[in-house]
């Protein structure tokens, strides 16, 4: 990033190459006059000082990520929103409706109106994702726990969906609130694209320093041309599918940080038989 070599950096003061501009943030004075903007975290150690930074976006690109989250946001919000609208007017003016008909447009309403407050659950997220308080901390919690918590956010049909739980509750390390939208997003995920149902089955692995939990569905699976994408920001695959669940696109990114700010990794990959498996590997200990 400064544009000098090693030898050339080897024995200088640090903060001829980089100055600390307060709350989190720094400049690196490049060899060629620049001053590039970083996020910036120091430490002391018994071996001296540390310092980990990362360049700030550049503007161009927060202008880029802004417009396509207004793009792909101002149409999630509206398809839920007219749905509700029709649905609500349509109670309005039809007093006489059959008690089970007025019962399923309201089933119609509230679905809809669940998918609005995922999305708003979801941006909040994902504002929070670039902000160093993303976990705000870290304790040992039960993954049996974090899945109630998170099974209690979605919604599953029981004729639909059948949950199988792993038969010993292992000790996570990490933010439970996070943890928890984590499984939340997977689950939603494995019953939002199994549309005929099948089992989900939740496997825990333990090795000495970390835990693998894998959600593993039976549903449409995801082609080796999606694979490589899905956990960017916005990529949704191109089928039937995805377009009748709605979606913004935002679930996987938001997983992927996650998990990365545990110091953990997440993957997925296809089932011999149709279906998808996400692992999530943690580190037992922060
Ligand atoms: P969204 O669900 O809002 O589209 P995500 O980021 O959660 O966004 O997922 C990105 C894409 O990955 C989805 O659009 C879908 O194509 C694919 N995907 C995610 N989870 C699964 C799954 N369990 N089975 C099949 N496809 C999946």
């Amino acid at each position: 990033m400064t544009g000098h070599s090693r030898d050339e950096l080897r024995g200088r003061q640090a903060a001829s190459v980089l100055s600390e501009t307060g709350d989190g943030t720094g400049v690196i004075h490049a060899k060629n006059g620049d001053a590039i903007a970083v996020r910036l975290r120091c430490a002391d150690t018994p071996h001296g000082k540390v310092a980990a930074f990362a360049p700030v976006p550049r503007i161009d690109q927060i202008e880029q990520l802004k417009n396509e989250l207004v793009g792909t946001v101002s149409h999630e919000l509206k398809t839920p929103l007219a749905a509700i609208k029709a649905y609500t007017a349509t109670l309005r003016d039809n007093p006489a409706l059959y008690e089970d008909r007025r019962t399923e447009y309201l089933a119609i309403v509230e679905e809809q109106a669940d998918r609005l407050s995922r999305l708003i659950e979801d941006l909040l997220l994902v504002t929070r994702v670039e902000g160093p308080q993303l976990l705000r901390r870290r304790i040992a919690v039960g993954l049996n726990e974090v899945i109630e918590r998170a099974m209690a956010g979605v919604r599953l049909d029981p004729a639909l969906h059948h949950i199988e739980r792993p038969a010993r509750n292992v000790m996570l390390s990490g933010d439970p609130d996070r943890l928890c939208d984590v499984f939340r997003n997977l689950l939603e995920n494995a019953a939002k694209y199994s549309p005929d149902g099948g089992p989900i089955e939740i496997r825990a692995k333990e090795t000495a320093d970390r835990v693998v939990v894998e959600i593993a569905d039976r549903g449409a699976g995801i082609s080796k041309d999606d694979l490589p994408y899905i956990f960017d920001r916005f990529y949704r695959a191109d089928s039937d599918l995805t377009r009748k669940t709605g979606g913004s696109g935002l679930g996987l990114s938001i997983v992927q940080a996650l998990v990365r700010a545990h110091g953990g990794t997440v993957e997925a990959r296809g089932r011999a038989g149709g279906g998808t498996v996400f692992a999530v590997t943690l580190p037992v200990r922060a």
